[in-house]
């Protein structure tokens, strides 16, 4: 069933577990999400980026989950987020559509600028009932198909623990994105959590925090940043490579069918497995 994130996560933080939001960008991925929260009774934040918004159209992919959320899930609690705006049109959209949490992703400006931005979405987000998300410093990683180079100095791009309370009262957000070593894309076991930067983060707001670009990064590394306090965890990338490598797989095999349900089935499945995965990591099953 839709509900409003605010629900998601003020349980997820009384249990000390985080939450996944998980990138869909059509049916059988939505599906395939779905169905492994229905597994491990793990609440969800399902969320669209601009280019699925381009690419589905926004009425069309709420549509999809909207449907699948009153059918096959109507048991597990899932939350409709806009994962990187980055204006405020499409953050009217999406709450035109339903989204009861929408990102704001200004973290490229300059840090007034950044403030002044957020602020705009969250004043008008606000008027609506939804939650504002705002990034305080840059994730770097992968951009379409080039790897932004990280700058040498940590400092000049992670989340500089000494702004966030000026960044979270001034900016009216309600979550917070962090950058604290992961980084967008993945990248197995090359990114390490700065937990010392996520202790002070932590220490200097009760907002919930949330870690992107987590696909590729350790096990163990994201059970240690929940126990710190991430209280929700974006997860793209893991989804897109399990969706691709299941379809690389059937077609690589001599199949008697051309029957796109059949063909799309072990994607659907994939999908499932990857994200019930990190369920477990972030210790969000069974808690619905
Ligand atoms: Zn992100």
């Amino acid at each position: 069933m839709i509900v409003h994130i605010q629900k998601i996560l003020k349980k997820s933080q009384k249990g000390g577990y985080a939450v996944g939001a998980f990138n869909t960008s059509n049916l059988e991925v939505t599906l395939g999400i779905c169905r492994a929260a229905m597994r491990y009774q793990s609440p969800i934040i399902m969320q669209v980026s601009e280019a699925t918004i381009e690419y589905a159209g926004i009425e069309v992919i709420t549509a999809i989950v909207n449907s699948i959320a009153k059918g096959e899930a109507k048991n597990v609690p899932i939350a409709l987020h806009l994962d990187h705006g980055h204006s405020l049109e499409i953050i009217k959209d999406c709450i035109k559509a339903g989204f009861s949490s929408v990102h704001m992703d200004a973290s490229t400006y300059p840090y007034e600028e950044n403030i002044a931005m957020t602020r705009m979405a969250s004043d008008f987000a606000h008027k609506f009932g939804v939650w504002t998300q705002g990034e305080l410093g840059s994730m770097f990683g992968k951009e379409g198909m080039s790897m932004v180079k990280l700058p040498d100095d940590p400092d000049s791009f992670m989340t500089d623990p000494s702004k966030v309370k000026d960044f979270v009262k001034r900016s009216g957000i309600d979550a917070l994105a962090v950058s604290i070593g992961t980084m967008h894309g993945s990248f197995e076991g090359k990114e390490l959590i700065d937990f010392n930067r996520l202790k002070k983060i932590r220490k200097n707001t009760n907002k919930p925090l949330v870690l992107h670009g987590a696909s590729g990064t350790k096990d163990n590394e994201i059970r240690r940043a929940v126990k710190m306090g991430i209280n929700i965890i974006n997860i793209d990338t893991d989804i897109r490579i399990g969706f691709t490598k299941a379809l690389q797989k059937t077609l690589s095999k001599k199949i008697s069918f051309y029957d796109p349900r059949k063909v799309m089935k072990p994607s659907i499945n994939e999908v499932s497995n990857v994200v019930g995965h990190k369920m477990t990591i972030f210790n969000s099953i069974q808690k619905i």
